[in-house]
């Protein structure tokens, strides 16, 4: 049986469910992951974006283009700001949510470091897990070659 992710913002407004096998999950250092993270990386784990469904809550849309001249889409709430969905303009067919709004992200493994070049040397990636350089972010893992 297909296990069920569920997961919400802050403050509860935004909520989320997917029914769906992850894809990929990863740890991404890059500058925008360190913003919106709060200062580390961001772990993100992605989906088909057809089993991604917000339950609950409205969520606002952030968009901006990245590195690789993509635009990276970023849903989070606005009462709390926390953002929970990001997806890539070249890939709208998946969707990666932020592993820490995840009711239980205890069972969350990551499959390795991205942008591990931008990584502030307070907060290093982890040695026993593959490391890329620059591509991909986390939110164009499905995408990237
Ligand atoms: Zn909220
Ligand atoms: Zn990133």
């Amino acid at each position: 049986m297909t296990k069920v992710y569920e997961g919400e913002c802050l403050c509860g407004a935004i909520k989320y469910r997917v029914t769906a096998e992850p894809i990929v999950s990863g740890a991404c250092f890059c500058r925008d992951c360190q913003k919106t993270s709060g200062g580390a990386e961001a772990h993100g784990i992605m989906f088909p974006a057809s089993a991604v469904t917000v339950v609950e809550g409205e969520p606002e849309t952030f968009s901006n283009t990245v590195d690789s001249g993509n635009t990276v889409f970023r849903q989070f709430c606005p009462t709390c700001g926390v953002h929970v969905i990001s997806w890539n303009s070249a890939a709208p067919e998946y969707k990666a949510i932020k592993v820490g709004t995840l009711k239980d992200p205890s069972d969350y493994r990551s499959q390795g470091s991205l942008w591990v070049s931008s990584a502030q040397p307070w907060h290093r990636p982890d040695p026993d897990l593959p490391q890329h350089a620059k591509m991909p972010c986390v939110t164009e893992l499905a995408v990237a070659p």
